[in-house]
C-alpha cells in the first residue's frame, strides 16, 4: 500500500480550473499569534504551482478543535494575515464555510486568485465524514487537491468523502511524502535499515510487524528496549518496561530470526538513579543495571554498533528518540544515531512526531532526504494501513 499510483497535480489540467486544496495549517497559536509558521510555510509549494499555472486556489484546513461550533478563537484569520505576507497577494478569508459568503466569494474569483475557507471544524460534519457536507465542499471546486499529509489517516469530509464528487489528486508536500515513504516501503535501496525508539513498545507494534517483513535491519533503542532486554532474561533496574507486552517481545525477536532479519539491540545503556537530567548517571552493559538505575540512553558501544549499520544502509527510516533527549545529559545517543543518519549516503526518512523534534532541535534536519509531516499519520503509513486521505484520490490508470 505504498500508494506510488496516486495522480499528483501535474497529472491534471488546472488552467482557468477552481481548485479545491486541503492544507494542514493547523498552527501553534498563542494570544492570537502563530507561534510556528512551518505548516503554512510547508503549504506554499502547491499554492505557488496553483497560481502560476493560472488556477483559482480554494484553501481548506481546519484549526484546533472547535468542536463543531463556530468559535472565532479558532478563525483562520492568522493564517490568512501570514498568507497575504508571504504570497505578497490579497488573500479572501469566507466568513463561513458551506455558507452564501463562501458561495459569493468563490463565484467571483479569477486566475490566481487566492480565497480561504473558514474552518473546517466549526462544522461537525467535517469530522463525521457527511455526505452533504462534503459534497458542498466539492461544489465549489472542479478539482480537489490533497496537500494536508498530516490528517491524511482521518476520513473526513475534506479528506475522504470530497474525493467521491471530483477529480482528486495528491499534492506536492502529499507527492513527496508518497515518493519518499511509500517508495521506501514498496521498492526500497538495499540494505534497509529501520531505526525505532521511543517511550512504549506498545505504540510501535504494528511497525515493528509490518517493517519486520520488509527491512535487512531492525534497530531498537529508547525506551522500548527495556521490554525487550527483559523478555531475553536481562535485568533491567527501575526502566521503563511493558511487562505485558513480553511474550510480544520474544515473539518479535523469534520472527526476525526466522525471516533472517537483523535485530540490532543496545549493549550498553546509560542508567540514572533518577528520571531528571541533574541525576547520578553511569554507562553500564546491559543486564548490569543496578536495581535501583534506570536506562536513560544508550551507551558509546551501542552507538558505534549502530552507527555502522547505518553507514551501510540503502535506505533508512527512523522513528522515535533513543533515549531521554529532552535532557542535555541523555540526549547523546540520539544526536550521535542523528548525525550518523545525516552523514550515510542512504535515503533517509524521519518519521514525524518526536524524531522530527529531535532531528531539527540537534540541526541535522537540511541533511536528511525527508522528514515527514505527519505524526499519526506516519505511524498509520509505516504500520501499512490505509490512510483514507491518500486512497480516496484517482489512480494514474
Ligand atoms: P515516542 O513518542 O514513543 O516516540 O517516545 C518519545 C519519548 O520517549 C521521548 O519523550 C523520550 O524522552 C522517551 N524515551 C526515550 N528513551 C527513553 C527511556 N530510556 N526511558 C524513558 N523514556 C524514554
Amino acid at each position: 500500500m505504498g500508494y506510488l499510483d496516486k495522480k499528483t497535480l501535474e497529472d491534471v489540467n488546472v488552467n482557468h480550473m477552481k481548485v479545491l486544496v486541503r492544507c494542514d495549517l493547523n498552527v501553534p497559536l498563542k494570544d492570537g499569534q502563530i507561534t510556528d509558521t512551518k505548516r503554512v510555510e510547508a503549504s506554499l509549494a502547491t499554492i505557488n504551482y496553483l497560481i502560476k499555472n493560472n488556477a483559482k486556489v480554494i484553501l481548506m484546513s481546519h484549526l484546533g478543535r472547535p468542536k463543531g461550533e463556530f468559535n472565532l478563537k479558532y478563525s483562520l484569520k492568522p493564517v490568512r494575515d501570514l498568507l497575504e505576507k508571504i504570497l505578497k497577494t490579497n488573500v479572501k478569508l469566507s466568513k463561513d464555510v458551506i455558507g452564501p459568503d463562501t458561495e459569493n466569494l468563490v463565484n467571483n474569483m479569477n486566475d490566481g486568485d487566492v480565497v480561504i475557507l473558514e474552518n473546517l471544524r466549526f462544522h461537525k460534519e467535517e469530522e463525521a465524514n457527511d455526505k452533504e457536507f462534503a459534497k458542498k465542499l466539492a461544489s465549489f471546486g472542479d478539482i480537489f487537491v490533497n496537500d494536508a499529509f498530516g490528517t491524511a489517516h482521518r476520513a473526513h469530509a475534506s479528506t475522504f468523502g470530497i474525493t467521491e464528487y471530483i477529480p482528486s489528486v495528491c499534492g506536492t508536500l502529499v507527492k513527496k511524502e508518497i515518493e519518499t515513504i511509500g517508495g521506501a516501503l514498496e521498492n526500497p535501496k538495499r540494505p534497509f535499515v529501520a531505526i525505532l525508539g521511543g517511550a512504549k513498545v506498545s505504540d510501535k507494534i504494528g511497525i515493528i510487524k509490518n517493517l519486520i517483513n520488509k527491512v535487512d535491519t531492525l534497530i531498537v533503542g529508547g525506551g522500548m528496549a527495556y521490554t525487550f532486554f527483559k523478555a531475553q532474561g536481562h535485568k533491567i533496574g527501575t526502566s521503563i518496561c511493558e511487562d505485558d507486552k513480553l511474550e510480544l517481545a520474544k515473539e518479535l525477536l523469534q520472527k526476525a530470526k526466522d525471516q533472517k532479519v537483523k535485530f540490532l539491540l543496545p549493549v550498553d545503556t546509560v542508567v540514572s538513579n533518577d528520571f531528571k537530567n541533574d541525576s547520578d548517571f553511569k554507562t553500564v552493559k546491559v543486564g548490569e543495571s543496578p536495581d535501583d538505575y534506570m536506562g536513560m540512553d544508550i551507551g558509546p558501544e551501542t552507538i558505534k554498533i549502530f552507527s555502522q549499520e547505518i553507514k551501510t544502509a540503502g535506505t533508512i527510516i527512523w522513528n522515535g528518540p533513543m533515549g531521554v533527549f529532552e535532557f542535555e545529559n541523555f540526549a547523546n545517543g540520539t544526536y550521535k544515531i542523528a548525525e550518523a543518519v545525516a552523514n550515510s549516503d542512504a535515503i533517509s526518512i524521519i518519521g514525524g512526531g518526536d524524531s522530527a523534534a529531535a532531528v531539527n532541535q540537534l540541526g541535522f534536519s537540511n541533511k536528511m532526504t525527508h522528514i515527514s509531516t505527519g505524526g499519526g499519520a506516519t505511524l498509520t503509513y509505516l504500520e501499512g494501513l490505509e490512510l483514507p486521505g491518500i486512497a480516496g484520490l484517482d489512480n494514474k490508470n
